[in-house]
Order: structure tokens, then sequence, then C-alpha cells
């Protein structure tokens, strides 16, 4: 038997047999034909059809041409259409006509190709006429056919088919469509078939079946089509997916005022309000309302025009969200007041609304908290926490005159840059000059996606809220006005023009896609708060939830059994405040080296370094300590209750010192001057910060090393730390110190300095009368430390990977110049899949940390595990974190929320195990 590559709707069962499950239908027969199938199934309105799989593409991508079986199947399913409908293809009495339509298992809205109308011929379109009375809609549907079928099927140009049919209405003097007669069509059928045989040779086909056998086949080719091929790079989806076929009996909202055609979604996709959004057009073809040439009216006035239509409408649509349990995207025409739905799909969407739909559906209890979660990727949060115009700003500018135009706010966010008017330009300024980039157009199409990916913004003069412009920028997160009809754009010139002012290519604008407005010039940009995000707030609570759920996770050798917690990297009280109103529940890493940088503090701690004794180094570490000591109090009390993680001081301490090259420099100048005020002090200094020198200073006398060497440095630092925690115990803040050693290489480094610090900390609980829990760990960042860590973890009682240097110790990879250096072209190359330094690498650095782990646990089974490197707070990180056992990971404040979202993900996707 051969294989069965073509499904009517009717036959979804099968489908679901053969593939397996839903998913499998959706990768057999795309997106939009399983979207198809399952309408028919819920008895939706939808105009009989069948779909040609995507195996069969497959197959023909493979072979160049159509597997055994398939256009036999195409055939008989075309009788099954005929038997439906009562029509006959290629019948001038009772003619059927079909759309063949593109549809892949992931949406890429208008990167592949349709043609419409397809069983016109010059017999069809006369019975049309007689049986429709309509010769306007049948010629008008005839010269569409044959443009599409010339551009889509036959590569011919566009322009070979625009430039006659607008001399033909410069001739005639019309502006509009509308204004085209029956007549005027059909002279324009007559001049696109000489248009056709002039481009391609032969004349247009006649053949119903000819016509379909070659649109079938260049719907396959347009998987491989340059813009198909572009928005697959940019979205991640496959090359192997192929794209199904569907063949859809053709039902015309052009067929007067009581037909028409339109787009929706059931809810806002730009704020996620629950309210139905779209355009519709009467007596049009789906492409008029899509490219956004003609202005559509908004749904609601569908209500006043066709109330009847309007409620059926409003029903279906409600039915189809409760059946996705997703906000939907269809598309609808109504022909001759009867309401046909042609597809509906999961609607795309900006991050503001997924997260608001999501949250909305749990209220609504469509979804489970589990499934809001995961609708909202963690990227998505990052989007959210992008820049807005300054509003100070903003009013400023708007005082200035700087307002140019205002359109409709099509992707919400504040860009700011140099317009550029076509997408290649656009492209190549921001790859190439490193520009940042407007892309402004009068409208886009999809073969302008490239340059929209490349901007920060978009902006078109025309076009509504459903525009390709619109979707595209949503979808990609760019903010974008659409619609701004007082910018009068000269492709040209390269100018664009509101009134009396004139922007050229190249100068900078300001963008709001929040609000529609567009500025000349460039306007400040702040980021928005968190707390001023409801639904975000609440999604992240459900993700803490998820994580702290018991048996979330069987980690390795049974621990731990919930999910990872989400600390922050802050060295100052306001960003450990600002971490813990984004959710942190601990500091994974206080660099307490930062401290010694501010002005009032760094001579002194210039002077300790310098210190020729211990006696007169205590002299200025006496002198830091009430620094430190007050720095440590604020941070305990903003982490009232929470873990706060400290790190002994870590730099080589030539950090601290002045500039070598500069102080010579001085040295010289006083020297040639003949001046003796100040040399001996400066020849002393810059003696002794060349003594301080080395060749590989990250390898150097740092961290550890550098306490051992100088312990008087590090036990201020502890008396400080416990000076601190109990004064706070002594107010009533909850302290948890955690005192962190850096650099550890070998657990005899502990065991030396150690209860060295630990004998302080019981002294100054002794003296202060107080007593809290404590501990002392150690940072996980050369691979000997790793490999040992069942002897570390003897002494520690805690591991924090430091996966910055972990990276540059187990590649040997300086981390301040490999990536300026190498990296990016042994990214580019395949060497590395991404950069180490930005995502864990599993094989390598994440085996070190599987082993130290395991082996951690080995002497320590609770050994409370974290992650303070920058991969803490990066997605793909965060779940081998998960999945080799961490007890949390630690990022930046900014940060958190993204990663609050990444650990509850990765808790659902590993459940259990
Ligand atoms: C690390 O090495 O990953 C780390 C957090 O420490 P630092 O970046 O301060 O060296
Ligand atoms: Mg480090």
């Amino acid at each position: 038997m051969t294989k069965k590559w073509v499904y009517l709707f009717d036959e979804v069962g099968d489908a679901e047999k053969y593939a397996g499950d839903w998913e499998g239908v959706r990768a057999l027969l795309g997106g939009k034909g399983a979207g198809l199938a399952d309408m028919t199934r819920a008895k939706v309105p939808v105009p009989p059809g069948f779909t040609v799989t995507t195996e069969a593409c497959n197959a023909y991508r493979k072979s160049g041409k159509f597997p055994e079986g398939q256009w036999d199947q195409e055939m008989s399913s075309m009788k099954d259409l005929e038997k439906k409908t009562g029509k006959q293809f290629g019948d001038p009495d009772k003619p059927l006509f079909v759309s063949c339509r593109s549809g892949a298992k992931f949406s890429m809205p208008g990167m592949m190709n349709t043609v419409l109308n397809i069983g016109l011929n010059d017999v069809t379109a006369e019975g049309m006429v007689k049986l429709t009375s309509n010769p306007r809609f049948v010629y008008d549907s005839y010269r569409r056919l044959i443009e599409m079928f010339g551009t889509v099927v036959m590569d011919i140009d566009d322009e070979a088919f625009e430039q006659p049919m607008a001399e033909y209405k410069a001739k005639k003097g019309y502006k509009s469509d509308t204004e085209m007669t029956s007549q005027d069509w059909k002279s324009l059928v007559v001049t696109f078939k000489e248009v056709f045989k002039k481009e391609t040779g032969q004349d247009f086909p006649q053949d119903a079946y000819e016509q379909l056998e070659l649109a079938t086949e260049a719907v396959f080719k347009s998987w491989n089509g340059k813009r198909a091929v572009d928005y697959r790079r940019a979205t991640g989806i496959s090359d192997d997916l192929g794209t199904a076929v569907n063949i859809v009996t053709m039902v015309f909202g052009n067929m007067g005022e009581d037909s028409g055609t339109g787009v929706a979604f059931t809810r806002d996709p730009s704020t996620g309000e629950k309210k139905m959004m779209g355009d519709y057009l009467l007596n049009a073809q789906g492409e008029d309302v899509v490219a956004g040439i003609r202005n559509a009216d908004p749904i609601g006035n569908l209500k006043k025009q066709m109330p009847e239509v309007y409620k059926e409408f409003m029903e279906i649509t409600d039915r189809l969200e409760q059946h996705y349990k997703e906000m939907q995207d269809v598309e609808f025409t109504i022909e001759g007041g009867k309401l046909w739905m042609l597809q509906t799909r999961n609607g795309k969407r900006t991050a503001k609304a997924a997260v608001k739909i999501a949250v909305d559906m749990v209220d609504e209890g469509l979804i489970s908290k589990d499934e809001a979660v995961l609708r909202v990727a963690p990227d998505q949060v990052d989007a959210l926490l992008h820049p807005q115009f300054n509003s100070s700003e903003k009013a400023k500018a708007e005082k200035s005159g700087a307002f140019l135009a205002k359109g409709v706010n099509a992707s919400p966010g504040a860009a700011v840059g140099q317009i550029y008017f076509d997408a290649d330009k656009a492209e190549e300024m921001a790859k190439n000059n490193k520009q940042t980039v407007i892309m402004v157009r009068p409208f886009t199409k999809p073969d302008d996606v490239h340059g929209m990916i490349a901007a920060q913004g978009v902006l078109t003069s025309e076009g509504g809220a459903t525009s390709h412009a619109a979707v595209v920028a949503r979808q990609f997160g760019i903010p974008c006005v659409v619609g701004a009809s007082a910018i009068m754009i000269d492709l040209d010139k390269r100018t664009m023009t509101v009134q009396d002012k004139t922007v050229k290519e190249g100068e900078w604008i300001s963008v709001d896609g929040t609000t529609g407005e567009v500025f000349l010039g460039q306007i400040p940009t702040t980021a928005p708060t968190l707390e001023e995000q409801t639904e975000l707030l609440t999604l992240l609570l459900w993700a803490d939830e998820i994580c702290a759920r018991d048996g979330i996770r069987k980690g390795p050798k049974g621990y731990p059994t919930r999910g990872l917690q989400v600390w922050t990297n802050a060295d100052y009280p306001k960003d450990a405040q600002r971490a813990r109103s984004y959710g942190a529940v601990g500091i994974g890493l206080c660099r307490t080296e930062h401290m010694f940088f501010e002005p009032v503090r760094l001579p002194i701690v210039q002077k300790m370094i310098l210190s020729h004794s211990s006696e007169e180094r205590t002299r200025y570490l006496d002198k830091l300590l009430p620094y430190q000591r007050s720095d440590f109090d604020g941070l305990f009390e903003a982490m009232d209750g929470c873990p706060v993680i400290i790190r002994l001081i870590d730099p080589p301490l030539h950090e601290f010192m002045p500039d070598e090259e500069a102080l010579l420099e001085e040295v010289i100048e006083l020297r040639v001057k003949g001046e003796t005020k100040g040399l001996k002090e400066k020849e002393d200094l810059l003696a002794a910060i060349r003594g301080m020198h080395e060749s590989n200073p990250m390898m150097g006398l740092r961290g550890v090393r550098l306490s051992i060497s100088l312990p008087e440095i590090v036990e201020m630092q502890v008396r400080a730390i416990f000076e601190a925690a109990a004064d706070c115990t002594l107010r009533g803040v909850v302290v948890k110190p955690e005192v962190m050693i850096p650099l550890t290489g070998t657990v005899k480094e502990l065991e030396w300095i150690q209860p060295r610090l630990e004998r302080i900390a019981g002294t100054v609980m002794k003296e202060k009368g107080v007593n809290f829990d404590y501990k002392f760990g150690t940072m996980i960042e050369i691979p000997r430390a790793a490999v040992t860590a069942s002897e570390v973890a003897k002494l520690a009682q805690f591991f924090s990977f430091g996966t910055n240097d972990l990276t540059q110790m187990t590649f040997g990879y300086s981390r301040d110049d490999a990536e300026r250096n190498f990296l990016v072209t042994y990214v580019e190359q395949g060497i590395l899949p991404v950069n180490p330094f930005q995502v864990i690498d599993r094989d390598g650095v994440g085996k070190l940390m599987e082993m130290a782990i395991s082996e951690g646990r080995k002497s320590r089974p609770d050994l409370e595990v974290g992650i303070c490197g920058e991969h803490g707070g990066d997605p793909e990180s965060i779940e081998w974190c998960h999945l080799i056992g961490n007890n949390y990971v630690s990022c930046s404040p900014f940060r958190v929320p993204v990663a609050r979202l990444a650990t509850a993900h990765v808790a659902l996707k590993h459940s259990g195990t």
C-alpha cells in the first residue's frame, strides 16, 4: 500500500493514530493544517479541504519530485471536496475553486507561499459570472490568480504586474482599486496574461489540475526560499521540518457588500487585555487586510454592520479559546452573509501580553499556575524590564518641539536610533557600523524582516495593528510604531517629512512603541520597575511556589528535593534591597574589595598595603574596620532573615595601587625638572608597586593565597562581619552570615586559614554576648578544588562555584582577553558552540562542577552548593545547576526575575528526576 501523503480535514483521527499525539499531528499536518482539522472536528464552520503532509514536502525536497501516490491522493481528495461542496473543479456550471497555502509546524507568518483562486480560467470565469451576476468580482479574482500564480509559482517580479496596473489606473484617473469596473478588471486579465506569457514564454495554464499541481510544488519549494530561511535562523526553527500544503475550498470575501474578510486576536496582543482586537474589510480578499494597504475597520464595527455574523463570530472565537486554552489569532471570511473560519492559531504577543494572558487564564480557570509559568519564557521577562523613555526627558522633548508624529502603538518599549529607509541598509549599518538603527518604511513586507531584526525600532507610515510590521516587531520584542500617517517618506531623496520638519537618513529619532509617538533626536531611557508590573509579580510568586515544592526534584543521591533558590550578587545595601524586592532570598556573593575603592578608604588601603610591619598594617586595618562593619551591617539589615555570603578579599593587591606607568611618568617629570619635593615618596611607591609586579596576576598572589601571606586583612574582615552580625542580632535582625574563602586549590589552604578566622568569630560572639548560626565555606573556581572536593568539604561548610574563574582555569582562556582575541572566531567557526563565559560548558566545566558536588557531599551530605559566576543568571546554565544538585543560583539583581522564572521552568521540565 502506498503511504498516506494527504489527509482530509475530517480525517484528523487517522492523522492522530499515525502521528501518535497532537505534537506529532502538528509536525505532520503543520500548525495550520492541524488547526483546520481540529476546528472541523469541533464543528466550527471551516471550508472543506485537505492537507498534503510535511513528509511529502521532505520527500519532494530530497528527490525533486512528488513522492509516489501523492498526486493521485490529491486528485481523489479533490473528488471528495467536489462531493462535499456539490461543485466541480474546472467545471463552468458549478465551478469549485481552492486555495493552496503553506503551513509549517511552527507559524512563520508571511514567510512562505500562498496561491488563491486556483481553478479559475477563461471558461470557469464565464461560468462564475453567470452564477453570481458579479463580473467585477470574478475578473478581479481571476487577475489576482494570474498575478499570484505568476509571482509565486513562476517567480515573476511583482513589478511586472504592478506597473501595468498602476498605468491603467493612472490612465483612467482612478485613485483606488474600488473604482475599477468589471470591464477594467477584464481588460487587466488580458494584460496580465500577456505579462505572464512574456515573462515565462508560456500561456497561463488553463487546466485547473495543472494549476493545483504547480502551486503545490511552489509551496514545497518556498520552504527553502530566502525569507523563510532567514526567518528560521532568527527564530531557531529547524530546517528539517518542511511545510505542509493546505488545499482549501475558496470562499470569497469580495462577492459584494454582504461579504468580507478579516483577522483578529481574541485578546489584545500588545497588552494582553481581554478584548477582541482585529480588523476587517468588506468586499475584499484576505491579503488586503494582512498587507495593511487598505485601511481596515476595527472588528467592533462588524456588530453594527452584520449583527448576526458578529454574534456567531464572538461565540466561535470564545469556543476556540476555551478549546485551545490560549489566545487565538483567527482569519475569517464572510461570503454572502455566511461566516467561515479560515485559520486559528495561538496568537503571537508581546512579553507584557504573554504575562497578563497567562495570569488572567489562571484566574478564569482555563489553565493551571504551572501552565501559566511555562507559557512565559525567561527571555520575555528580560524584555519587560527593558527601557522606557524617562518621563521628564520626554516631556522636555515635547516642550522643545521635538514631537514629530503619532501612529499606532504596535509593539511597546522605547527605541532610539539613526533612521534608515530600507532593510538592507538598516542591517548593514547595525551589523557593520555598529549603529543603533531605526528602520523606517511606508510599510514592511516579509523580505524586510532581516532589517527589522537588526534594528532597535521600527516605524511605518502605513498599516495598522495587525499589519506585517506590527506582528513581526511584537514577536521579536522590537519597539514599533505603525501607521504614522503624518509622516511623508521620500524613498528617492531618503528623507521623511512632517510639515516643515525633514529628517534625513542617518539622523536620530526616538520611537515610543508603548504610546505610538515619534520624536526628533535622542530621548534618554529608563528601565521600568518590577513593582509596577503586578501580573509579572504574581507569575514570579507562582514560579517560587513551584521551586519550593518538596519532591519537585530528585537531585543526585536524592538531595536536594526542592527546586533551585535564587540569590543575588550584591555588594551594597541598596543593591541588596533591590534584589530582595526582585525576589532574591539570599546574597550569594558580596565582593568586599569593591568597598576598598571608595575615595575615603583607598588611601588607607594603600598605606595598609605599603606597611612594613604587621603592627603598622594592623593600625591601618583598624581604621578600615568601622567602614567594613557598617557595610556589612547594612547588608544584614537589608537581607534580614536571609543568608548573606561575604567573600573575603580576592584580587591581587596591585589592583588597589596607582597605575605604574602613570607614576613612572610623574617620577621622570620631577627628576627632569629637578624637583625634590615629593620625589622620594613617589620613588618609594613606584618601587613598592614594581615589587608587587607579577607576570600572571590572575594566577598569582590573590584569593586565599593572599590571605595566607597577609592574614591581618581577612582577620579584620571577619571581625567586621561578626561585629556587624552581632550588632544586628542585638537590634533584632535575623542574621545568617556565611564567610567565603576564594580561590582555594587545596584543603591545606583552608586548614591553615579557616581555624584562625573561626576563632575570631567565636571571640567576637563572646565579646558581644550573642549567638547566631554562621558558616565558613569556599568558592570552587580552581579545577583542583573540584577534583579534590571530598577533602575540601571536610572543612568547607558550603561551596559556591565561581564559574568565571573556573571557566578561565579549565579552558586556560584568559577571562580578560579571550573574548576580544579569539573566542568570537571560535564560536563563528563552530569550535565552541557558544561563549563559555556566558553559558556553562557542560562537557568540561560542567563535569567538574558535577564531580565537585558529588565528591563534596560524600564528606558532607547536606553540603550547601551555589553558583555566583556570571552564569548564575543564564537560563541554560541554570538548568545545568538544577540537574547536578545545586541548592541555589546567584546573579545580579536585574537578572533575579529572569532566574526565578528559569528555575521554575527547569523544575517543571525535569520534575521528579
Ligand atoms: C568567579 O570567578 O566566578 C567569581 C564569581 O569571582 P570573580 O568574578 O570575582 O573572580
Ligand atoms: Mg573568581
